[in-house]
C-alpha cells in the first residue's frame, strides 16, 4: 500500500469515470429495486482497450509477489480481465464459465473450468480477477471452480469493490481492489433523492423500465 496504491486508485477511478463505468451524482434504480446516487456499469469500460490494458496492468502490479502462475476470471467480463492481467504478468489466462449448458450464469448454478482450462490450473497458483464486486458471488464461484480443478486460489484482484467485500468473504488469503465505492442504497419509499424531487435517471439502471407504463 502507500503512495503507489493511492495514486493507482486515483488513476483507476479517473479511467472508470472517463469511460462512464462509474457515474456519480445521479438518481438510479438498481436491479434490486433500491435507489442510489452511484451507477456502476462495468461493461462500459471494456470497449476501451487501452483503458482496460492500463487497469489490468494495475491489477498485475498488485498481484506481483504472489507468484501467480495462472489468472482466471468469471465469464463474461472476467475473460477480458483475465487475458489482459495475465498478459501483463507474463502468465497464462483462463476463464470459468456457467456450469449450466445454457451458457448463461444464473443464481442457481456455479461456474466451471472447461475447454481444458481445468488441467491448466491444476496444481498452479491462481489469481482470480473480477470487474465489480457487489455481493462477490461470481468471484466466489470462480474461486470454487479453480479449487475444484485442483488449483490453488492465492489471491483475488478486482477493479472496483462496491460491496465492502473482504478476502475472507471470497475464501482467498488476499483481496486487492483498485477502487472502493460506498454503495449506499435505499428502499424506494425511503429514498432521500425521491423525497428531494430529484428525477430518476431513465437511461441507466432500471429507472427507464420502471417508468414505462405496464
Ligand atoms: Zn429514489
Amino acid at each position: 500500500m502507500g503512495n503507489i496504491a493511492t495514486s493507482e486508485a486515483t488513476r483507476a477511478r479517473q479511467i472508470l469515470d472517463a469511460t462512464c463505468a462509474v457515474v456519480t451524482g445521479g438518481h438510479f434504480v438498481y436491479t434490486s429495486g433500491r435507489h442510489g446516487s452511484v451507477y456502476v456499469n462495468k461493461d462500459a469500460v471494456y470497449p476501451h482497450t487501452s483503458a482496460v490494458s492500463e487497469l489490468c496492468a494495475m491489477l498485475a502490479d498488485r498481484l506481483t509477489g504472489a507468484n501467480v502462475e495462472v489468472v482466471c476470471g468469471p465469464a463474461l467480463g472476467g475473460i477480458i480481465l483475465s487475458q489482459w492481467t495475465a498478459h501483463h504478468l507474463g502468465v497464462l489466462g483462463v476463464y470459468a464459465e456457467a456450469a449450466e449448458t445454457t451458457g448463461v450464469e444464473d443464481t442457481r448454478h456455479g461456474l466451471v473450468l472447461r475447454r481444458g482450462y481445468d488441467t491448466i490450473v491444476a496444481g498452479k497458483r491462481v489469481a482470480i480477477v473480477e470487474d465489480i464486486l457487489n455481493t462477490g458471488l461470481s468471484a466466489r464461484r470462480a474461486v470454487a471452480a479453480v479449487r475444484a480443478a485442483g488449483g490453488d486460489a492465492v489471491a483475488c484482484a478486482a477493479l472496483c469493490n462496491r460491496g465492502g467485500i473482504k478476502a475472507s468473504d471470497l475464501g482467498v488469503p488476499v483481496l486487492h481492489a483498485l477502487v472502493e465505492i460506498d454503495a449506499q442504497a435505499w428502499p424506494a419509499d425511503s429514498c432521500p433523492l425521491c423525497a428531494g424531487g430529484v428525477p430518476i435517471d431513465t437511461r441507466l439502471g432500471k429507472g427507464g423500465r420502471m417508468r414505462r407504463p405496464s
